[in-house]
């Protein structure tokens, strides 16, 4: 039996670095499921379809593939056959992702692809349902979060060492309206699960927070 550990949370928590961290530290494959949904946004984007329109988004499922390969590169998502791991992080896919990961079609034509590379590997995944929906039989479920302006200045921070040109006002009114959107759709919405373990680690830096991850997952599944 592979080991599973589900890591969710509003955007920003730095679920992605941290998972990642633990992810190499335990030999484990990290799996980024927000790149999913990045993915199907993006095709929406692309050809013009409003990524609120559950119809429009639901009929192009069927014109789309999403794969995720893991190389020393780390996990790479490709649409269509196209490397898209660099193109789904704009803000606008983003914004695009929050919208259609509310659609419940797109939500059941990416649970499959999850399930099976939990099933083959130890892995990471973090995303927003994993813990509650995805692999609610994951041996850790962990809860990442920190306030919405601890997680707003790091996306920002981000973002500026990445060259962007962003305003933090707007990343932080960004970030409010997806943990909104996130947490109140109706589909698999952002909760903790019954079983996880919450941490906030508004007050942790980074290698702080890895070990107190690593810390977690080892009383979990010693
Ligand atoms: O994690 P990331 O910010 O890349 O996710 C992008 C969007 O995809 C999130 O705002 C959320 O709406 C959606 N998502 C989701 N379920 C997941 C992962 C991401 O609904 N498991």
């Amino acid at each position: 039996m592979t080991v599973n550990v589900a890591i969710d949370g509003p955007a920003g928590a730095g679920k992605s670095t941290v998972a990642k961290a633990v992810a190499a530290k335990l030999g484990y494959i990290y799996v980024d499921t927000g790149a999913l949904y990045r993915a199907v946004g993006l095709y929406a984007l692309n050809n013009g379809i409003p990524t609120d329109s559950a119809e429009l988004v639901g009929d192009c499922l069927k014109d789309i593939t999403v794969e995720l390969k893991f190389s020393e590169l780390g996990q790479q998502v490709y649409l269509n056959g196209e490397n898209v791991s660099s193109l789904i992080r704009t803000p606008e896919a983003s914004m695009a992702a929050s919208n259609v990961s509310a659609i419940p079609a797109v939500r059941a034509f990416l649970f499959d692809l999850q399930r099976n590379i939990a099933k083959e590997n130890n892995c990471i995944m973090d995303g927003r349902d994993i813990g509650t929906v995805v692999l609610p039989d994951a041996q850790v479920k962990i809860f990442l979060t920190a306030s919405p302006e601890t997680r707003a200045k790091r996306r920002y921070d981000e973002l500026i060492a990445k060259g962007a040109e962003v305003d933090y006002q707007d990343v932080l009114a960004d970030l409010i309206q997806r943990d909104y959107n996130d947490s109140h759709r109706e589909a698999a919405p952002l909760r903790p699960a019954d079983d996880g373990v919450i941490f906030d680690n508004g007050d942790y830096d980074f290698d702080a927070s890895v070990a107190k991850v690593i810390e977690i997952i080892e009383e979990k599944i010693k």
